[in-house]
C-alpha cells in the first residue's frame, strides 16, 4: 500500500504499523468473507444499508426459485412462511440481549413505533405526555405527531439528550429515545436512563436502529419494556428489510396494538368476526409478513450466528477511534471537526465530522470508492461494521479523504449537485 503525496513520513509508518497490528489481533476478521462488497470499495456506510452476503443472496434466490415457485402455496407449512416473523425474531434476539419469545420481525421501524406508543399510552392511563430527545430521527416524533391527530390529550416534549434523567417527573408516560443518535453517534446509557424512567413511573420505548448489530445490548438484563431496531443496517437484511420489536415479557399479558390486523389474531385462520389479540409477541402482528424480505434477513443473520457481541463492540471502538487519531494528526485533515464524543460509553459505532462543505466532500469520497454519507446540513458521516471493515481499510479511506481535502477536489461541479437520496 502506497501512501498519497500528504503525509508526513513519520505519521504514515506510524498509522500502518499500528492498522496492521490492530488487524492482526482482530478476532472477526474471517467474517470479510462472508460478505460480498464491490471490489476496492471501502464501505463505511453500513449504518445505512448494510452490504449483501452470500447467505442473503442465497437465501433471496431460494425464497422466489425454490420455495415460491416449487411448492407455491403449500410453503407456508413447507417452509415454514408463516411462524418466520418468530423465527427471524429468535435470530435477533441474542443479538440484543433477549428472550427468544421477545422479538419479532414485522414492518417497519415507523409503523413498530405507533403500536409501541398506542400500547405504552394505554397502559398508562392517568398521564399523557411522550417525552423525546431534540434531534432524534424525524419518523420518531413524525409517528407520535400523527398519533396525536386522534389523541388531543397527548403531548410531546422534546428534550436535550445530555441530559434526559434531570427532565424526567411524573407527568411522563412514555419515554421514547433513540440508543445512539443517527447524526452524531452519541450513545445515551440505557440501562441508567431506564432505571430512572421506571423509579418515576415511566414506560421507555428505545429505538436501536445505529445499535442493533454493532453495540452490546442487555434489553431483558437492563428491563426495557420497549424496543425497535433496523433489519437493513447493521444486520444487512436488504433494502428495506423488515423491523424487529422488542417487548419485555413481563408486558406480554397487557398487549393492546392499535393496527388489530388478522396476522396478530389469536386464530387467524379461524376467520373469526371479532378480533381477540394474540398471545404475547404474536400480537405485535398485522398484516401478512414480507417473507421475500423476510427470507432474505434470515439469510443474512446467519453471519451473527457465532458472533460474539463484545467483540463486535470492542473492534468497533478501535475502528473508529483508530480513524479520529489519525485524522487529528493528518495536517490535511484539520478543517474537518469532530462533533462526536469519542468516550466510550457515549460513542456508537459512527463518527461525524462537520465541513460547510460536507456534502460535497462526501461525493469526491465516494468517486474514489469510499462509501460513506451525509448528513443535513454539514455532516460526512462515517459508519463502522466490525464484520466487514479493517484498520487497514480506515488508514486507506483516511489516505483518499486527505488527498480530496489537500487538493480541494470536491470543489468540482459533479460533486456540488444533490442527489434525492443523500
Ligand atoms: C433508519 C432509522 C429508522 C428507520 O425507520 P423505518 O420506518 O424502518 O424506515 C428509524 N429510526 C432511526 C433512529 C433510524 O436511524
Amino acid at each position: 500500500m502506497i501512501p498519497n503525496v500528504t503525509w508526513p513520513n513519520e505519521l504514515w509508518l506510524e498509522a500502518l504499523v499500528q492498522a496492521k497490528q490492530l488487524d492482526a489481533q482482530d478476532v472477526l476478521k474471517e467474517k470479510r468473507q462472508a460478505f460480498v462488497i464491490p471490489d476496492k470499495i471501502i464501505y463505511l456506510d453500513g449504518n445505512s444499508l448494510g452490504p449483501a452476503t452470500d447467505a442473503a443472496q442465497m437465501a433471496g434466490q431460494s425464497v422466489v426459485d425454490a420455495q415460491w415457485q416449487t411448492d407455491l402455496i403449500k410453503s407456508w407449512n413447507v417452509h415454514d412462511w408463516i411462524r418466520l416473523p418468530r423465527i427471524v425474531g429468535a435470530q435477533i434476539a441474542p443479538i440484543v440481549g433477549a428472550r427468544d419469545d421477545c422479538v419479532i420481525a414485522c414492518d417497519s421501524i415507523s409503523i413498530n413505533l405507533y403500536k409501541l406508543l398506542h400500547i405504552a399510552l394505554n397502559l398508562q392511563s392517568d398521564r399523557q405526555v411522550i417525552m423525546t430527545q431534540e434531534g432524534n430521527f424525524p419518523t420518531d416524533g413524525y409517528i407520535a405527531q400523527g398519533l396525536m391527530a386522534h389523541r388531543s390529550d397527548v403531548s410531546l416534549v422534546y428534550v436535550d439528550e445530555k441530559d434526559i434523567i434531570a427532565q424526567l417527573d411524573e407527568s411522563v408516560a412514555v419515554l421514547m429515545l433513540t440508543h445512539i443518535n443517527y447524526k452524531t453517534g452519541y450513545m445515551l446509557d440505557m440501562r441508567r436512563i431506564t432505571q430512572a424512567a421506571h423509579a418515576l413511573g415511566i414506560l421507555v420505548i428505545w429505538d436501536l436502529a445505529h445499535s442493533a448489530g454493532a453495540v452490546e445490548l442487555s434489553l431483558d438484563e437492563d428491563e426495557v419494556d420497549f424496543a425497535v431496531g433496523c433489519g437493513y443496517k447493521y444486520l444487512n437484511g436488504g433494502p428495506g428489510a423488515p423491523s424487529f420489536v422488542y417487548v419485555n415479557a413481563v408486558h406480554h399479558n397487557r398487549l393492546k396494538q392499535p393496527l388489530t390486523g388478522w396476522m396478530g389474531h389469536a386464530n387467524a385462520f379461524a376467520f373469526e368476526q371479532d378480533y381477540i389479540p394474540a398471545d404475547g409477541i404474536d400480537s405485535l402482528l398485522c398484516g401478512t409478513p414480507n417473507i421475500i424480505s423476510m427470507a432474505v434477513l434470515k439469510g443474512a443473520l446467519t453471519v451473527f450466528s457465532d458472533v460474539n457481541m463484545t467483540d463486535v463492540r470492542q473492534k468497533s471502538l478501535t475502528l473508529s477511534s483508530f480513524m479520529v487519531s489519525v485524522i487529528k494528526q493528518h495536517p490535511a485533515l484539520q478543517s474537518l471537526e469532530l462533533v462526536t464524543d469519542m468516550h466510550d460509553a457515549h460513542r456508537g459505532s459512527q463518527i461525524a465530522l462537520a465541513h460547510p462543505e460536507a456534502y460535497a466532500i462526501c461525493q469526491a469520497w465516494i468517486a474514489q470508492g469510499v462509501i460513506a454519507d451525509f448528513r443535513s446540513p454539514n455532516i460526512l458521516r462515517i459508519g463502522f461494521a466490525p464484520l466487514y471493515i479493517s484498520h487497514l481499510d480506515v488508514l486507506r479511506a483516511v489516505d483518499a479523504l486527505a488527498l480530496i481535502m489537500q487538493h480541494q477536489s470536491y470543489r468540482a461541479k459533479q460533486y456540488q449537485t444533490r442527489n434525492a437520496v443523500t
